[in-house]
């Protein structure tokens, strides 16, 4: 394995710091730093800047991301278990690592993230869905955030960057690319995790578009694609028919007899505007 900076292995920093890995946490951790380097450089850590990494564990892509340039890492761990191993991280790279012992799922990012921000992590699958979820359906648009580069389950991932037409497309698909624009970087095999999980991940890297892809009012968005996909294999003047059926569909110029895994987000966004 090579070295990255002077801390420990990784294998080491488990033990030292009695780090057994919690299933109730979805702690699957990563000894790899080739890999965490890998990971590092998708997110841009190469062009410096200011990081914010959520579930740091013990730290393997805090490590990556401080070695391949970021200029400062704001990482969000829950498992306090895991402070005294990063605090010896934030020794070796002084004034370059913020710990914050939260859940990310109810910390308010505003008020802490610098705008242009990069947000880079490994989280558990359930967590990281509603994390982007939370990202996605920020309020202010452009958001704080420059990029996301995130690991998931590679069902998720495909779910995520999905086109009109394939198996995978739907909700998340719509949600993530009408605000989006989302790419599979690379699969990571289920043997680089410690302990393996039961399939292989995905990095997906999301950037933020300067506009929508079309003029929608968010929660108008959620509502349709949730009636639509809800009845995936129906027709969409069965599935809309709580929102307006045949009519929405006329008002928004689309044939009452799609499905809507063949609808393309503008599509989508037409729906919205006409239930508006
Ligand atoms: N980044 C490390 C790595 O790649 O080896 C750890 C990855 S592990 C899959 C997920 C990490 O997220 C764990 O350290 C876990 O404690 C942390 N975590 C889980 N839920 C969290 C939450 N709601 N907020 C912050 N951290 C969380």
């Amino acid at each position: 394995m090579p070295e990255i900076d002077r801390l420990p292995p990784l294998r080491d920093v488990i033990a030292t710091h009695g780090l057994a890995a919690k299933k109730s946490l979805g702690q699957n951790f990563l000894f790899d730093l080739n890999l965490t380097r890998k990971i590092a450089r998708a997110a841009g850590a190469n062009d410096g800047g200011v990081f914010y990494e959520v579930g740091p564990g013990p730290g393997g892509l805090t490590r990556a991301l401080l070695s391949e340039g970021a200029g400062k890492v704001i990482a969000v761990e829950r498992d306090a278990r895991c402070l005294p191993a990063l605090e010896e991280i934030a020794r070796a790279w002084p004034g370059k690592l913020q710990v914050i012992c939260a859940d990310a799922l109810e910390l308010d990012e505003l008020a802490i993230l610098p705008k242009g921000v990069r947000v880079a992590a490994n989280l558990p699958y359930n967590v990281g869905t509603a994390i982007l979820i939370k990202w996605l359906t920020a309020e202010n648009w452009p958001p704080v955030w420059a990029s996301l580069s995130l690991m998931f389950q590679k069902e998720v991932a495909q779910r995520i960057t999905a086109q009109p037409g394939t198996e995978h497309y739907g909700r998340l698909s719509v949600l993530a690319q009408w605000r989006c624009s989302a790419k599979i970087l690379f699969d990571v095999n289920r043997g680089a995790f410690v302990p393996p999980p039961s399939v292989t991940s995905a990095i997906v890297r999301l950037e933020p578009r300067a506009q929508p892809l079309a003029p929608a009012n968010l929660s108008d968005l959620e509502k349709v694609t949730a009636a639509a996909f809800g009845q995936r294999r129906k027709m969409l003047r069965q599935s809309l028919k709580p929102l307006g059926g045949e009519a929405l569909l006329a008002k928004a110029g689309i044939d009452p007899t799609e499905r809507p895994e063949d609808l393309k987000i503008e599509q989508f966004a037409a729906l919205a505007r006409a239930l508006h």
